[in-house]
């Protein structure tokens, strides 16, 4: 008798595309032969975590002899206190990835429907396609629009029916770096039929200065079907532990919470977001950094005369004009590494996270060599 796991699987699952990360520094340097690799594929924190994280987290280790707070109280509590909302409004993820994903799973059925953009981020498409929902995926702006590759809203609103449960809006969108305005975004919001939930990633929020910006937090006690991701893998330096969380409607979060592992977050990870939220100072020279970051990329894009997408992220999406795979592999071979977007079907394109001031030079240096050898 043959085995087929295949055919048991959930139909969704059956054909589902996974996520592809950015390469691993080890890897690289087990595969090249390279040393002295740099990473700027993931779109972390070049400082990494703060002080006041990294104190908690030794602090925190001597305790992982026990299961953590499975209701994670105290981060709750000071996330309330940030967004001025009650701790029952909060769901914490293992990551936001988690939080996206546990909200495919609580509202999305194969009878329903949930709505993104094309070149919205990976996740969502998997989230959604492992339930077996159906994905509408609404054209981005065509590239030579003000906002290349961005999310058109109105082709997103005319993709809702009545099957519509959930939508997924990033803001900004990772890989595009792109982003929506404050009051489209509103109306959009409110246009949307109380039957469907509207999920606003704020994953990069963080990195926008523009005080314009929408913030979606502020909008939850107008709008029951809205739901805001937020994570502390970004601009709080702490991928590594997988913090994220949701903001939502109590009776959302109560739903969420149902299908949460009941201790999705561990203790560490726990305590060094609750001490990153405090370390206030760490925030802003991250912000910093990346402001100056994304100047110096711009800037030396120019001057290499690659195309670059405006983005409001850690990030800057860049078309090279060519398959951008011997690009990848060429500047793999000095030791940069950086993120092809094939799966987001952008063959010609890749994704730079911001680094640190001599990483970005390095980053630039081998994109240069690359391009023109
Ligand atoms: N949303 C967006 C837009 C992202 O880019 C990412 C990370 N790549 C996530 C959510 C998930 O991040 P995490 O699980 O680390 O919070």
């Amino acid at each position: 008798m043959s085995f087929d796991p295949k055919s048991l699987a959930a139909p969704g699952v059956r054909t589902l595309a996974p996520y592809v990360p950015g390469k691993p520094i080890e890897e690289l340097e087990r595969e090249y032969g390279v040393r002295d690799s740099i990473k700027l594929a993931s779109n972390e924190n070049p400082l990494g975590p703060g002080p006041r994280a990294l104190q908690a987290i030794a602090e925190a280790s001597r305790s992982i002899g026990l299961y953590p707070d499975g209701g994670g109280f105290a981060l709750k509590e000071a996330l309330a206190r940030k967004h001025t909302c009650a701790g029952d409004c909060i769901t914490l993820g293992n990551g936001s990835n988690d939080v996206l994903v546990m909200i495919a799973e609580a509202f999305l059925t194969p009878q329903s429907e949930a709505v993104y953009s094309q070149y919205g981020f990976a996740v969502y498409p998997i989230a959604v396609q492992a339930t077996g929902a159906v994905a509408r995926v609404a054209p981005a702006y065509p590239a030579d629009h003000a906002m290349p590759l961005g999310h058109d809203l109105d082709a997103m609103a005319r993709l809702v029916g009545d099957k519509t449960r959930v939508v997924f809006v990033a803001n900004p969108n990772n890989p595009t770096g792109t982003s929506v305005g404050r009051e489209p975004l509103q109306q959009f919001v409110a246009s949307l039929p109380a039957q469907t939930l509207v999920v606003i990633d704020e994953a990069y929020i963080e990195y926008v200065e523009d005080p314009e910006f929408a913030d979606a937090s502020r909008w939850l006690a107008a709008h029951p079907n809205l739901i805001v991701t937020r994570t502390f893998s970004k601009a709080y330096g702490l991928a590594g532990l997988r913090v994220g969380y949701a903001l939502s409607h109590p009776s959302v979060a109560d739903l969420l919470n149902r299908v949460r592992q009941p201790f999705n977050v561990n203790t560490v990870a726990l305590a060094a977001a609750r001490a990153a939220l405090d370390d206030v100072e760490h925030l802003k020279r991250s912000v910093e950094l990346n402001r100056a970051g994304m100047a110096q990329l711009q800037r030396g894009l120019d001057a290499l005369n690659v195309r670059h997408l405006p983005s409001r992220g850690n990030f800057v999406l860049v078309d090279c004009a060519r398959p951008a795979g011997p690009v990848y592999e060429a500047m793999l071979r000095q030791g940069v590494i950086v993120r092809p977007v094939g799966n987001y079907q952008l063959p010609t394109h890749l994704r730079l996270t911001i680094g640190t001031p001599v990483q970005n030079e390095r980053m630039l240096s081998a994109l240069g060599l690359a391009l023109n050898p």
